[in-house]
């Protein structure tokens, strides 16, 4: 891998084993709170069944998190610097930040925080969105996946001074009214992961109907190409999704491939769901040469493998050096003609 490289779009795809953990629920129904479930067609018995899912929403959350644990808060929007979902939006709505029209909106935001360009935000007034540079689809367990759910008494404090001290009829009446019987969900399994993260469009203004601008500097540009980098290696080593108090993930493994282009050319995603996704990876990466890569006998769809979490950090790290991607947006763009 050269340094001087850019790049322009990366794909993270793999199998990730995390066991006896929580870190997506449906939601709490009485006192049993439900594992997430979704439905999926077995690439084996092309029936569909019944799996563990973790939210794309929440695996960018834990992203979003992570981010800004390892950022720079001078950089990030008053709202972003208390993690607040609204992100630029709270800036306009408070009127911290005043807009012309939406091509303005885009343009602060971008200038002034980089949670916002790289996670993305919409703005209910003028309304716009930008739309985020890294994409989650749902984990999911391959099955089979192991779910349980688990039986938990909560015992009040006091509890056992009083059975102590008073006579049985009583003792009976406080255990029950300070006990509390609560069912939790834990699973381990084997999950697919499917990401992809745009660095060419990191800092690209596309509010305007009719040009397209690179709104902040290639220093700043690098700077949150790196973050974002950095927050996906720690993603992995550290899923810091629900639960995690008394159900922190025992992380065994993660296993897979990135694939990345070097030339604008969206990236190939196949659910490591396939048993053989790499290997047909790897030959979509070698059909999908440009004419440019065949003068220079090269391709710029490339794909690492990794072949656990320590492996992955170490991948990541060589991408980290390279630069994110610019495209040459020319001087007269979509200006009425085609
Ligand atoms: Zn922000």
């Amino acid at each position: 891998m050269s340094e001087n490289e850019c790049v322009y779009e990366i794909a993270i795809l793999g199998r990730a084993v995390w066991q006896l953990h929580s870190l997506n629920n449906e939601g709490t129904v009485g006192n049993v709170t439900e594992p997430r479930s979704v439905r999926i067609i077995d690439p084996n018995t092309k029936k569909a069944v019944t799996t563990d899912g973790i939210s794309g929403e929440m695996l960018k959350h834990i992203h979003t998190e992570i981010m800004w644990i390892l950022s720079d808060k001078n950089n990030l929007c008053a709202a972003c610097r208390v993690l607040n979902p609204e992100k630029f939006n709270f800036a306009i709505k408070t009127g911290k930040v005043k807009a012309k029209d939406v091509e303005n909106v885009l343009t602060q935001a971008l200038q002034t925080c980089d949670m916002c360009d790289v996670h993305g935000f919409l703005i209910e007034k003028p309304t716009t969105s930008r739309k985020s540079t890294i994409e989650f689809g749902w984990a999911f367990g391959i099955p089979e996946v192991y779910r349980d759910i688990h039986t938990h008494a909560r015992h009040a404090l006091g509890e056992k001074k009083s059975k102590e001290s008073e006579n049985q009829e009583s003792e009976e009446e406080t255990g029950v009214s300070t006990q509390m019987v609560y069912h939790r969900p834990t699973r381990s399994g084997v999950y697919a992961i499917i990401s992809v993260f745009q660095p060419w469009r990191i800092g690209l203004n596309e509010a305007r109907q009719n040009r397209y601008t690179y709104d902040v500097n290639d220093d700043v540009r690098k700077r949150r190409y790196k973050l974002v980098l950095k927050a996906y290696q720690l993603l992995f080593t550290r899923p810091e999704g629900a639960m995690t108090t008394t159900r922190l993930p025992h992380v065994e493994d993660f296993s897979g491939i990135i694939v990345y282009s070097t030339k604008p050319i969206p990236v190939p995603v196949i659910t490591p769901l396939k048993d053989n996704y790499i290997d047909e990876i790897k030959t979509i990466a070698k059909n999908l040469v440009s004419e440019k890569d065949e003068e220079e006998n090269e391709t710029s769809l490339k794909v690492v493998e990794f072949k656990d979490i320590a492996d992955f950090t170490e991948k990541i790290n060589e991408l980290i050096n390279k630069k994110p991607y610019k495209i040459d947006l020319g001087d007269q763009q979509c200006s009425g003609q085609n």
